[in-house]
């Protein structure tokens, strides 16, 4: 799934506040309100090379770095940002988080029609460089929290804050198999909204019990002729809504107690061998296109040896937004496993923000008459 009309990395992005919408890719979900994404040249290929991220004057150093750029990380910018604290976002290499894989967003308040995830996290993106963030589209490859100046590596680059959020959310769970895996971009994809374009009038199929599993299977139904819904138990995680709106759309078929064994095909996925989990009794289904849809896991990966962690991987809060370390605050779906919204990321951000910046004060490294501007 690497056709040449395929979105371009959101770092990438420029935005065009007009009413032009021609230059949005094609497989792109329609624009807020008008706004148009153009495709600047991917960071990776751009003069200067994968690591030319910090030009001679680039900022490195601040008050507050914050790592991660979905719902949660980019809140906190945009208050850290109004509150004067400079800050910079270490952003990803695949910025915007998990609303960046998502097609309508119908429960993100102020958008009565619903928004496309991009749109929705486009515009928290351009709201947060309003005020000043500088936000570099690289991974934090590792960290030393051990004293303050905190120092944070990415991609060779050195950054170093006073304090710190981590708001580096949670990645989609695969199945583990190994077909799987030799097949992604090949057929399998865990991304509805980036590759659904290539499985027009395709029989195809999403596993998962949940509320994603749910909403990519609704959205394939642009695109497919057919969607197979495989889910391992007879109940599910899902929404009854969400639920209902999938049985009533003719394209989708609900199968429960069914289990993916192996994802067959050479070249291309071709067919699914499945595996009843009441009876045991297999069978074959031919199929193009697999979308998995079964979960999430927090990326933790670069702080795990600093902070706690819980028995399912998450990161550990302690009074409101803190961890472990003075000065390292924690926001949204990395610690989160309830509630996981965008809109509760997003309230997470702003409170880490605020904590950050009292924090900041108390130490004496911004002045108590800081321009807060919540
Ligand atoms: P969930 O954890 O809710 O569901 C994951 C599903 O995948 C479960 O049904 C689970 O099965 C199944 N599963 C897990 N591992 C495997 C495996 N190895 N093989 C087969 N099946 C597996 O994750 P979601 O991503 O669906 O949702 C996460 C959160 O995000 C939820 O709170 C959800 O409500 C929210 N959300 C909300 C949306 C909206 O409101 N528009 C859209 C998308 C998500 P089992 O049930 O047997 O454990």
């Amino acid at each position: 799934m690497t056709a040449p009309d395929q979105p371009a990395p959101f770092g990438g992005l420029s935005i065009d506040f007009s009413v032009d919408t021609s230059v949005a890719a094609p497989a792109a979900p329609p624009p807020l309100g008008g706004l148009s994404i153009a495709f600047a040249p991917d960071v990776a290929t751009a003069p200067g090379g994968p690591g030319a991220t910090a030009e001679p004057g680039d900022r490195t150093e601040s008050k507050l770095v914050i790592v991660g750029s979905g719902p949660a990380g980019l809140t906190a910018a945009i208050y850290a940002a109004r509150a004067n604290l400079d800050p910079i976002v270490l952003a990803g290499s695949a910025p915007g988080g998990q609303l960046m894989l998502t097609s309508d967003v119908e429960n993100y308040p102020g958008f009565p029609d619903g928004i496309q995830g991009p749109d929705l996290m486009t515009a928290f993106r351009a709201q947060a460089e309003r005020f000043g963030t500088r936000i570099v589209d690289v991974d934090v490859d590792r960290v030393d929290l051990s004293g303050r100046p905190f120092r944070l590596w990415a991609r060779g680059v050195e950054y170093r804050a006073q304090a710190v959020i981590v708001a580096t959310g949670a990645s989609a769970m695969w199945l583990g198999l190994e077909s799987e895996t030799r097949l992604r971009g090949h057929g399998v994809s865990a991304c509805a909204t980036c590759d659904g374009f290539f499985f027009r009038d395709r029989e195809i199929a999403v596993v998962g019990g949940g509320d994603t599993a749910f909403e990519e299977a609704t959205y394939l139904t642009r695109f497919a002729k057919k969607i197979h819904l495989l889910h391992r138990r007879d109940e599910f995680r899902a929404s009854r809504i969400m639920v209902e709106r999938a049985r009533a759309n003719p394209k989708i078929e609900i199968h429960t107690n069914t289990a993916i064994d192996d994802v067959l095909g050479d070249a291309r996925v071709e067919a699914l061998a499945l595996r009843d989990t009441a009876t045991g009794e297999t069978r074959t289904m031919p199929i193009e296109g697999l979308f998995i849809a079964i979960g999430h896991q927090p990326n933790t990966e670069a702080f795990r040896d600093w902070l706690e962690v819980d028995a399912k991987g998450y990161l550990v809060v302690h009074d409101e937004t803190n961890s472990r370390i003075d000065g390292v605050f924690i926001a949204g779906d990395v610690h989160d496993h309830r509630y996981r919204q965008a809109v509760t990321a997003a309230g997470d951000g702003c409170r880490a923000a605020i904590d950050a910046e009292r924090w900041l004060e108390a130490q004496g490294i911004t002045e108590a008459n800081t321009l807060t501007a919540w």
